[in-house]
C-alpha cells in the first residue's frame, strides 16, 4: 500500500527524465514528487520518499535471543539510516508482544544522520508463555523536507521460541521472520545442557540479522502520528481541491497540489513578478465589495501579501501562519509561525480593513479511510 507501485514504468521514466514533470506523458498520471528539492523522486499519494525514509532494522550479532519460562532477555539492536542525506529523529522506539505490554524502549539519542547505525537495546520478558512469542518493535521516525516534516512508523517482528517448564522440552528455537541470514536462519540451543558464560556468548547469533520493518499505518493513525484520528481518514497527496466563491483570477484550477504540497496565500497576485511580487500567492485574499464583485482596495490594504500556507502533511491539512495579519481559526488567532490542524468544517477568517474580513470555510468529502476532496467555500 502506497508504494512506488502506484506508478507505472512509464512514470517512473517520464519523472526520472525530467525533474520537472508533473505529468507523465505516457499516460497522463499525476506524479507527485518527494517535497525536498535535492531529491524530487517519485511518491506514491499515501507514501512515504523511500530514498530520503529508509530505515534498517538489525540484530547485533552479539545478540543472545534465548530464554526460559520466567527470565529475561537484553536484545541489542542496530538501527540503520540508510538514507545518503536525509537525517532522521528518531521520535520513539516501541516494544511489545505476547504477554508483554507495549512500552517505550529507552534510548539515549534521537538524530540518526544519513548513512549512520546507532544501538539501542530492548529489554524484553519475564516470559510467561513457552513456545512461540512475538516480539515487535515500531519505530517512530521524522524528517524534516523543506517547507514540511513528515513522521512515520515502522516495524519489525521477532518470533522467538521459549522453553516451557517440562525439563524434558529442552529445545528452544529462535527465529526471525521475513529475515534472510542464511544458515543461521534458525538457532536451536539447549540451555540446560549450557550454563555458563562462555556458552551463553556460543547462543550469540554471531552475524548482524536484518529484521524486516514495514509501515504501520493503522498505528500512525490511531497514534495521531498522521491522518485523522476522528475521521478514522488521512489526506492523500492526491487530494482534489475545490475553490468556491473567490473571483477567478484568484484562485488556482481545482485539482491536486501537482507543485508541492504547500499552498501560499495572501494578498499578492497569483502573477509572479521580478520586482514587486517575487514570491505569487496560489490564492489570493482579497476583499470584494458584495454588491458589485469589485476590490474594495482599502480594505484589501490591510492584509497582509502573503497571509498563510495551507500545507499537506502527515496525512492532514494544516494552517501556518506567514505574517502578522489578523488570521484567524474558527475564531482564534493565529499569530506568525504558528499552524494548526484543519478539520472538515473550519472556519477560516482574514481581517482586512473597515471592519471588513474575508472569510471560507473547509469542507472534506470522506470515502473508504480517504479524504478525496476538501473545499475552501467562500462566506465572506
Ligand atoms: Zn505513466
Ligand atoms: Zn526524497
Amino acid at each position: 500500500m502506497g508504494g512506488s507501485d502506484d506508478y507505472r514504468s512509464c512514470c517512473r521514466t517520464a519523472a526520472a527524465d525530467d525533474p520537472g514533470a508533473i505529468f507523465c506523458p505516457g499516460c497522463g498520471q499525476a506524479l507527485f514528487r518527494c517535497a525536498a528539492a535535492d531529491c524530487r523522486r517519485l511518491v506514491a499519494p499515501l507514501g512515504h520518499c523511500t530514498a530520503c525514509v529508509s530505515l534498517g532494522l538489525s540484530l547485533e550479532k552479539s545478540a543472545v535471543v534465548k530464554a526460559r519460562l520466567g527470565e529475561c532477555l537484553r536484545v541489542p539492536f542496530a538501527l540503520r539510516n540508510n538514507a545518503s542525506v536525509r537525517p532522521l529523529s528518531i521520535r520513539s522506539v516501541l516494544r511489545d508482544g505476547t504477554g508483554l505490554p507495549q512500552e517505550a524502549v529507552p534510548i539515549t539519542w534521537e538524530q540518526l544522520d544519513a548513512e549512520r547505525t546507532r544501538a539501542f537495546t530492548v529489554a524484553t520478558g519475564p516470559f510467561v508463555n513457552s513456545g512461540i512469542n512475538s516480539l515487535r518493535l515500531t519505530i517512530v521516525a521524522t524528517a524534516a523536507f523543506d517547507k514540511v516534516e513528515e513522521t512515520y512508523a515502522f516495524s519489525g517482528d521477532l518470533a522467538i521460541e521459549v522453553e516451557g517448564a517440562d525439563p524434558t522440552q529442552v529445545v528452544q528455537n529462535f527465529n526471525l521472520s521475513g529475515a534472510d541470514f542464511g544458515t543461521a536462519g534458525m538457532i536451536v540451543a539447549n540451555p540446560r545442557a549450557s550454563g555458563t558464560d562462555r556458552s551463553r556468548q556460543a547462543d550469540a547469533l554471531g552475524a548482524r540479522a536484518d529484521v524486516a520493518l514495514e509501515r504501520a499505518e493503522r498505528f500512525e493513525v490511531e497514534r495521531g502520528y498522521r491522518g485523522y484520528d476522528r475521521l478514522a481518514a488521512r489526506i492523500p497527496r492526491n487530494v482534489e481541491f475545490v475553490y468556491v466563491g473567490f473571483p477567478a483570477g484568484d484562485k488556482p484550477p481545482d485539482g491536486p497540489w501537482l507543485q508541492g504540497p504547500v499552498l501560499r496565500c495572501g494578498r499578492n497576485s497569483r502573477t509572479h513578478d521580478a520586482r514587486p511580487n517575487t514570491e505569487p500567492n496560489d490564492l489570493c485574499l482579497r476583499i470584494y465589495d458584495p454588491p458589485s464583485g469589485e476590490l474594495d482596495r482599502e480594505a484589501s490594504a490591510v492584509i497582509s501579501r502573503r497571509v498563510c500556507d495551507f500545507v499537506l502533511q502527515n496525512d492532514r491539512l494544516y494552517v501556518r501562519s506567514a505574517g502578522g495579519s489578523g488570521l484567524e481559526l474558527n475564531g482564534e488567532r493565529l499569530d506568525a509561525g504558528n499552524a494548526r490542524v484543519v478539520n472538515d468544517g473550519d472556519a477560516v477568517t482574514v481581517q482586512g480593513g473597515h471592519g471588513k474580513a474575508l472569510s471560507f470555510e473547509t469542507g472534506f468529502r470522506v470515502s473508504s479511510g480517504l479524504v478525496t476532496q476538501v473545499r475552501f467555500t467562500k462566506t465572506s
